[in-house]
């Protein structure tokens, strides 16, 4: 019966971290992970996800069915994390993650205005964006997003290819630590940004997965917050799978802010029916994590303060990196990686490079030359300097 389906290509990431799993040598990394992993090479249990466990355990909680779009308080705990307390509230739905909440907002936007609109997204992006907006329906385009070398961001062309598009088109915005690049646009250059969608009607997905990686949670959400004061149309997802280390738990939100009473009812109706068809109701228990721990002042003192200390532990880990490969005799070649945010770098590597570095050094990184800092630790930074300096060199 579905012997006519062709298995799809696993993607770079999916076959770069099978590599790893069936590479037999003791001393293997794997820089090709998108989780931030801490000094032991752990997924951390963040401090105040296991309090809020603990008295979810100890209160006894049921877990009845919910709403389908999630829950209210959550939703907008989000909201006023990101938008600010006291700010309006947009339409919201909370998602299994920001691939939920991409996949939603992609449904609702063909819904609202057809998949004939282009969906533009930066060259390269997150290689699920374009399967996902694909799925919708829409054609996508790239946007110039890198230089020349590949390793620094391109504000120039980046303006002009979003200047070309049809009006009406989305554009798809990494909202900071961009993936896979780490390269991101200077505060300064956002007002540029925000001034083309508004000046030529494109419609705006920010996507962020990393707040709190860059320069901080308040500086992470200034360019968010900057699309949604310029009145541009605007669709928000947010992941909650990084910034709280809680992948697993698929939680995230959908936001739409700048809706009239009317279109909100709307959005919230079709939304509503988009997670019946497909999950019915969004999972409850990283949703109630998340919710007890905006809830309480303490909590989520602790927990932003625990994500502080995992964004400088990545600085830290740049700027050793940078150094140790100086050290090597690679000068300032790779000066960018301290100059980029986030958990991953585009390190400038070439697919041959990568290639050696898995056959030769079993050091297994994204081919397009991707590097997941946070896999660094003190155990294996040394070799992977090493290792990177060799294949540099020859
Ligand atoms: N957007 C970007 C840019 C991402 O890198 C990721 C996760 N890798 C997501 C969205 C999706 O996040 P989640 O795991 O919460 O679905």
């Amino acid at each position: 019966l579905f012997g006519t389906l062709d298995a799809p290509e696993p993607d770079e990431i999916l076959r770069s971290n099978q590599a790893f799993a069936a590479d037999p040598r003791a001393h293997k990394v794997n820089l090709g992970i998108g989780m931030y992993y801490d000094a032991n090479g752990r997924v951390p249990l963040m401090r105040a996800v296991s309090e809020a466990q603990r008295r979810i355990v100890d209160g006894g909680v049921p877990w009845p069915y919910g709403p389908a779009l999630g829950s209210e308080t959550l939703r907008a705990h989000l909201a006023a994390l990101v938008f600010g307390e006291g700010t309006p509230v947009p339409v919201s739905a909370q998602t299994l993650g920001g691939t939920g909440a991409l996949g939603m907002g992609a449904t609702l936007l063909a819904e609202a205005i057809g998949p004939d609109a282009v969906v533009a997204l930066s060259t390269p992006s997150w290689p699920n964006h374009a399967p996902i907006f694909a799925r919708a329906g829409f054609t996508i385009r790239g946007y110039r997003y890198l230089d020349d070398a590949g390793t620094a961001f391109d504000r120039e062309g980046m303006l002009a290819d979003l200047a070309a598009l049809p009006r009406g088109s989305v554009v798809v915005l990494h909202a900071g630590c961009h993936n896979p690049t780490g390269v991101d646009p200077a505060p300064e250059d956002w007002p540029a940004i925000v001034e083309i969608l508004r000046a030529h009607g494109l419609i705006a997905f920010v996507d962020a997965a990393y707040l709190g990686f860059g320069a901080g949670w308040s500086q992470d959400c200034a360019p968010i917050r900057l699309v949604r004061d310029s009145g541009v149309a605007m669709l928000f997802s947010l992941s909650c799978s990084k910034s709280f280390s809680l992948y697993g738990e698929r939680t995230g939100c959908l936001m739409i802010p700048h809706q009239d009473d009317a279109a909100a009812r709307g959005i919230a109706a079709h939304a509503a029916a988009y997670a019946r068809t497909q999950y019915s109701i969004p999972p409850g228990h990283g949703a109630r994590i998340v919710e007890i721990i905006l809830g309480d002042e303490a909590l989520r003192a602790d927990w932003l303060a625990e994500l502080e200390t995992m964004r400088g532990r990545i600085i830290d880990l740049r700027h050793a990196l940078v150094s140790t490969l100086a050290a090597e005799g690679m000068g300032d070649r790779m000066g960018h990686l301290g100059r980029q945010h986030g958990l991953f770098s585009q390190s400038g590597l070439t697919r041959a490079q990568v290639a050696r570095l898995a056959a030769e050094h079993a050091i297994h990184a994204i081919p397009d030359g991707r590097i997941c800092i946070a896999a660094l630790n003190e155990g294996n930074l040394g070799h992977v300097a090493r290792a990177t300096a060799e294949v540099c060199r020859h």
